[in-house]
């Protein structure tokens, strides 16, 4: 990686993985455990980009770098992983009206890793990290990251900040919209996956937007689902998000998808793109964005939504 300082992945970017479970200490609080996966990401993350160069193949696309660790897939496989990132990336970019903007992120391409090496799938405003044992075999789930790269509109702003303090991302993080973060990414993946075509990503449930809302009214039936649900259509993540996928995580992006799909279908994918955007550059709550960019209370469609997956047959 000649050249590139690689900074300092926001434990916001971290949040927005997928899909693993990690060893918990009893002893410690949810925020603990979360804080812990988070860092020992951030550190793996490092080590992974400063030793890309001899343990990785690099490919290089019109619109990005991929490093692929040794070992991973055979050549062949590797190029079509190459090509069906490239075309991922495409449908992404033309779907949501963004690009890339390398000026102002400093680098002139994004670079993604396909390792086992850094944790769970995640993106920060420049470098994608795919997790291999489920990307290999679902590799839609790299366009739900790059939906993820690609909304970082300004990577110095607000909640997208890198230099926040661990005080002030706590403050930020318990006023934030994660459900739309991960909605969003999840809901433009399964929108788009046969575009490319790929098979759709299939993160936290056997289905895709057809079937999401069947998911989560099954989630709300159910204890776990019912301990993640006010944190959906309202503000703050759940504990234990990162250091318990199947039980914390599962149910949480599920619900969001779901969500997200109920606005996205009344308010129009650009509007939900911009509140994504200003959401994350900002420092506003996600009630007072939402208002602002929707011009309906967050509550308001939370409770609509819910009426909603009710009188599913
Ligand atoms: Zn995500």
């Amino acid at each position: 990686m000649s050249g590139q300082t690689h900074r300092r992945i926001a434990l916001f970017a971290v949040l927005v993985g997928l899909g693993i479970v990690t060893g918990s200490r009893p002893s410690a609080t949810g925020q603990d455990r979360d804080q812990q996966v988070a860092s020992d990401m951030q550190r793996a993350s490092r080590e992974v980009v400063s030793t890309a160069a001899t343990a990785a193949d690099r490919f290089e696309s019109r619109h990005l770098i991929l490093y692929i660790d040794k070992g991973l897939l055979s050549t062949a496989a590797e190029q079509q992983f190459s090509a069906d990132l490239e075309k991922g990336f495409v449908v992404a970019s033309d779907y949501l009206q963004r690009t890339f903007n390398s000026r102002q992120r400093g680098v002139g391409k994004p670079s993604y890793y396909l390792t086992n090496r850094a944790g769970i799938s995640h993106a920060g405003a420049t470098d994608v990290f795919l997790f291999a044992r489920r990307v290999i075999a679902s590799p839609a789930i790299a366009i739900h990251e790059t939906v993820h790269l690609l909304l970082v509109r300004t990577a110095t702003t607000g909640r997208n900040r890198e230099d926040l303090s661990a005080d002030e991302e706590a403050t930020l993080m318990a006023t934030s919209g994660l459900w739309l973060v991960e909605g969003m990414a999840s809901y433009v993946a399964d929108e788009l996956a046969a575009r490319v075509p790929l098979p759709p990503a299939r993160l936290f449930f056997d289905g895709d937007n057809s079937t999401v809302d069947t998911e989560a009214r099954k989630w709300l039936a159910e204890s776990r689902g019912q301990k993640v649900a006010p944190f959906v259509g309202s503000h703050g993540i759940p504990e234990d998000f990162l250091a318990d996928r199947p039980n914390v995580a599962a149910p949480f992006y599920v619900l969001g998808h779901s969500l997200v799909k109920f606005m996205i279908r009344r308010a129009g994918v650009s509007a939900m793109a911009r509140l994504y955007e200003e959401h994350f550059d900002g420092t506003r709550s996600i009630e007072d964005d939402v208002k602002r960019v929707t011009r309906k209370e967050l509550s308001q469609w939370r409770e609509e939504w819910l009426r909603f997956l009710a009188d599913i047959r």
